[in-house]
C-alpha cells in the first residue's frame, strides 16, 4: 500500500516537515538495525479522532527500549502528549501512527553505546492491512518454513526493527507461493504467530492462543481479545499449541493492530472449519469494531480523545 504523505512528524521534540524528516546512512540503526517502535490505530469516532490504547502502546515501547538498554530521553508523558500533538498538528481524523527510537549517527562500530538516540513519532493515513474483504470472508495462510527467533536468539517481546527481518522472510516466502500472509513456528515446531499479528484458534467453543513464551510479541490487540472473551463469557486459553491444532481447528483469526481481527479461512490449502469466518470470530470482531470506533461506551478506556474535528480521511 503506497504512504500517504502527512505534513509534520515529530523529532526529538521538535515539529519538522515530512521530507526533513532524514537520517545518515551511517548511522547505528542503518547498519545494525539498532531500533524499537510501535503501530499504533487512532480512529475516527463520533468524538473526533481517538487513539486506541494509547497507554499501554507507549508503555510497550519503554518495554521494548529497556530490553536493548536504551533510555528514551523523554517521559512517557511526553511521548503520549507528543502522539496526540502530531495527530492534531497533521489534522487527519483516522491514521497509523509510528514511533521509532533509534541508535543514530556518531559511531560505527557494533558497540551501540556511543551512537545517540534519537526519537522520532510519524503519522499518516492507513486503510486495512488485509483489505477490506478480508476483514469477513477471510485470508489464505500458509504456515511458514521460517520459524520465529528462539528465545535466545533475538528478544520477541522487544518490538525492535531487526526482528522484522524475519517477518520480512515469512511474508515474502508467503507473498511469492499466492498465500496473503504466513504462520510462524518456534523453533520447537509450535504455533508461534503471523509476520505481523498475533493468532487465535477456536476449537470446541474454547479460544487458544499462544502464550508470551513462544515467540511472540505480546500484542496488545491479542490483549484486548483476551479481555473481550472474557467479558462474552466465551472460555479463553493461552497454551502451547502444535502445529496441527490449527488445521482442526474450528476457527481461525489474526489480531493486530494492522490486521485488525481478520479471520482465516485455508492454512496451506486446508480449509479451517466452513471456510469463512465463524461465530466466536465475528463476535469479537464486532465487540472489538465497537470498541475501536467508539460505537460502543467506552467503559475500558481503550480511546484516547485527540481532541480535533471529524472529516474522514483515511
Ligand atoms: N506480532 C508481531 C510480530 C507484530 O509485528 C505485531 C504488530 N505490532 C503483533 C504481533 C500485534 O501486536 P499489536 O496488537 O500490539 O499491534
Amino acid at each position: 500500500m503506497p504512504l500517504t504523505k502527512a505534513s509534520k512528524i515529530w523529532a526529538n521534540g521538535k515539529m519538522i516537515d515530512w521530507d526533513d524528516a532524514k537520517i545518515h546512512v551511517l548511522a547505528h540503526v542503518v547498519n545494525y538495525g539498532s531500533s524499537i517502535f510501535e503501530g499504533i490505530r487512532c480512529y475516527h469516532t463520533s468524538k473526533g479522532p481517538a487513539v486506541f490504547r494509547l497507554g499501554e502502546h507507549v508503555e510497550r515501547l519503554f518495554d521494548s527500549s529497556k530490553i536493548y538498554r536504551i533510555e528514551i530521553p523523554f517521559s512517557r508523558a511526553q511521548v503520549c502528549d507528543a502522539i496526540l500533538e502530531l495527530v492534531r498538528v497533521n489534522k487527519l481524523d483516522a491514521c497509523y501512527i509510528r514511533p521509532i527510537v533509534l541508535r543514530g549517527y556518531g559511531d560505527i562500530g557494533v558497540n551501540p553505546f556511543p551512537s545517540p538516540i534519537d526519537v522520532f513519532i510519524a503519522c499518516y493515513p492507513w486503510g486495512k492491512y488485509l483489505g477490506e474483504e478480508a476483514l469477513e470472508k477471510g485470508v489464505d495462510v500458509c504456515v511458514s518454513s521460517w520459524a520465529r527467533m528462539a528465545p535466545n536468539t533475538f528478544p520477541a517481546m522487544a518490538k525492535a526493527g531487526a526482528n522484522y527481518m524475519n517477518s520480512q522472510l515469512i511474508k515474502m516466502e508467503a507473498l511469492v507461493n499466492g498465500y496473503s500472509e504466513g504462520i510462524a513456528l518456534t523453533t520447537e515446531g509450535n504455533v508461534s504467530e503471523g509476520s505481523g499479528e498475533n493468532i487465535f484458534l477456536v476449537r470446541q467453543g474454547v479460544v487458544y492462543t499462544p502464550p508470551v513464551g513462544s515467540s511472540i510479541l505480546p500484542g496488545i490487540t491479542r490483549a484486548s481479545v483476551i479481555q473481550l472473551c472474557r467479558e462474552a463469557e466465551i472460555p479463553v486459553i493461552e497454551r502451547v499449541l502444535p502445529r496441527e491444532m490449527l488445521y482442526i481447528a474450528d476457527e481461525v483469526f489474526f489480531a493486530g493492530t494492522a490486521v485488525e481481527i481478520t479471520p482465516v479461512r485455508t492454512i496451506d490449502r486446508i480449509t479451517i472449519g466452513v471456510g469463512k469466518r465463524g461465530p466466536i470470530t465475528e463476535k469479537i470482531q464486532k465487540m472489538f469494531f465497537g470498541a475501536v470506533t467508539g460505537n460502543t461506551l467506552d467503559s475500558r478506556n481503550w480511546l484516547t480523545l485527540v481532541g480535533q474535528p471529524t472529516v474522514v480521511s483515511a
